[in-house]
Parts: C-alpha cells; sequence; structure tokens
C-alpha cells in the first residue's frame, strides 16, 4: 500500500516539556490506523501538528512525499487533510441535510456557484453523504434535536463533504455508551472500505480500537512504544505494562 502522510521525528516541547518527543510513523492508503495511549501521552499534540493547528518544535511532516511542516491548517485541509473535533461545529437551528449543504457550499463554491440550481446539486450530494453515514432518514430534523451520536455522525458526514484522502479524528467516540462506540467505528470502517480513504483516530477503549484498526500505534509520555498489527500490540510487554500495571 502506498504510503500518505509520514511524520519523521516529530517533537513538541512547550515551555521545555517534550509533550512529543521524536515521533516518527507512516499512514498508507485506505488504512484505518489508531493512535492509542493514556491521558497526556501527546495524541492531540501529534495531532495537532499533523493538521498545521502547532508547528513543531523539530521534525517533518510529509503528505505523499512533500514536505507540509508547518503549513497553515487551512492550507493542509486543501490539500486533502480533514479532521473532525470533540466539539461539534454545526448549526443548530438548520436541518442535518442544511449543514452538509453548507458544507458543500464551502467546498465546490467555484463549481456551482449560489443559485437555486446549485442548493439542488448540494441537496443530492448532501443526502448521497448522509446516505454514507446513515443518517439519511434524519435529514430534514434540525440539528438540535439530535441524539448525540447522530451528531457525531453528521459531524462525520461534514468532514466527509470536502472528499479528504486522509482524516484525523481526535476521539470521534467521545461521550458515547459503549455500544454505540463500537456503531461509530464500524461505520468509520465501512467508509474507509466504501471511499477508500485513509483514516488516523486517537481512542482509549481499547475494545474499539481492537475491534476495528488495521494498525495501531502506542504512544506513552511522548514516544511511541508500539506500532503494528492489533495481535503484535496486543502481546507487546511495553503496552500491557502502560495499560495493565505490569
Ligand atoms: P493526550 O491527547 O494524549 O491526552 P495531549 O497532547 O493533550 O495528550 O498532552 C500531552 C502533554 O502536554 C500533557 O502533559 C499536557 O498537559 C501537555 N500540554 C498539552 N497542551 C499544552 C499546552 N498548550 N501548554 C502546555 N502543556 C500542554
Ligand atoms: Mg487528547
Amino acid at each position: 500500500m502506498t504510503e500518505i502522510l509520514r511524520a519523521d521525528t516529530l517533537r513538541k516541547s512547550y515551555d521545555g516539556f517534550l509533550a512529543v518527543d521524536g515521533v516518527s510513523f507512516s499512514v498508507r492508503e485506505g488504512e484505518l490506523k489508531a493512535l492509542i495511549g493514556p491521558n497526556g501521552a501527546g495524541k492531540s499534540t501529534c495531532f495537532n501538528m499533523l493538521t498545521g493547528q502547532l508547528k513543531p518544535s523539530s521534525g517533518e511532516v510529509f503528505l505523499r512525499g512533500a514536505r507540509i511542516t508547518g503549513k497553515r491548517p487551512r492550507e493542509i485541509w486543501r490539500l486533502g487533510v480533514g479532521r473532525t473535533f470533540q466539539i461539534t461545529g454545526t448549526y443548530a437551528s438548520m436541518s442535518v441535510a442544511e449543514n452538509v449543504q453548507m458544507a458543500l457550499i464551502s467546498h465546490h463554491r467555484r463549481l456551482f456557484g449560489f443559485g437555486a440550481r446549485a442548493w439542488k446539486l448540494y441537496r443530492a450530494e448532501a443526502l448521497d453523504l448522509l446516505r454514507s453515514v446513515a443518517l439519511d432518514d434524519q435529514a430534514d430534523r434540525p440539528c438540535s434535536v439530535l441524539a448525540y451520536g447522530d451528531l457525531k455522525r453528521l459531524e462525520l458526514a461534514i468532514a466527509l463533504s470536502h472528499r479528504p484522502r486522509l482524516l484525523l479524528m481526535d476521539e470521534p467516540t467521545a461521550g458515547m455508551a459503549p455500544s454505540a462506540r463500537i456503531d461509530m467505528m464500524q461505520l468509520v470502517a465501512d467508509v474507509v472500505r466504501d471511499q477508500g480513504l485513509s483514516v488516523l483516530f486517537t481512542e482509549h477503549d481499547m475494545d474499539v480500537v481492537f475491534a476495528h484498526a488495521h494498525h495501531i500505534m502506542v504512544l506513552n509520555r511522548g514516544k511511541l512504544i508500539a506500532d503494528g498489527n492489533a495481535e503484535a500490540v496486543r502481546n507487546d510487554p511495553r503496552v500491557q505494562e502502560v495499560y495493565l500495571g505490569g
């Protein structure tokens, strides 16, 4: 499989404290990869260096071989790296479909324009996207009445509306009940399979990670201590030490 993203010896220090300490890894095309680790391990800091939200203290990030280190978030997003946030940025009073249509407008601005015909095209595309996250039956309901898990699905549809080749999801199942977590990641796994995009996500529920991720990386105190398939990572003594305390 072709490599889409590569992080090379990334470091981030906050006033001398090394939150991320020389992390190197890659994500391949069509891969669903998890970044796990205890609270404070440096997962979000890592993510924010990939999306351009944070400038690394040192190290490089490459997208399909081209250096993107230090580029602005907007530019990295334009190059095909999407992200979902822990807090949803939806318009509560608009319908589910309209929220996706708004995202499509910013994606297609130059292509379709703003007229009634364009709005219809956006509507059709929005419904397609909602179907891919199993939310088309809620298309005309206002966002304000959505259940929490459905809001997370909507957030995924909005991220997909920009047609990313790589999607970064920081704790996509935060705040969900265990069974909803599994469902959400099943959905992400289906999208990865159907659309051939790559997803890198963080998660603290191990069951979710081992059920769905193709590969798993474990971060501890700013250092990667494992990077491999579920079985290798599960059996790694250093990982067991971090998660089971011995
Ligand atoms: P995780 O996402 O794995 O929980 P974070 O990347 O959020 O970890 O944080 C890693 C470490 O860096 C933690 O010790 C945290 O307190 C520290 N940290 C995160 N952001 C900042 C910041 N803006 N300033 C100082 N320290 C920070
Ligand atoms: Mg975090």
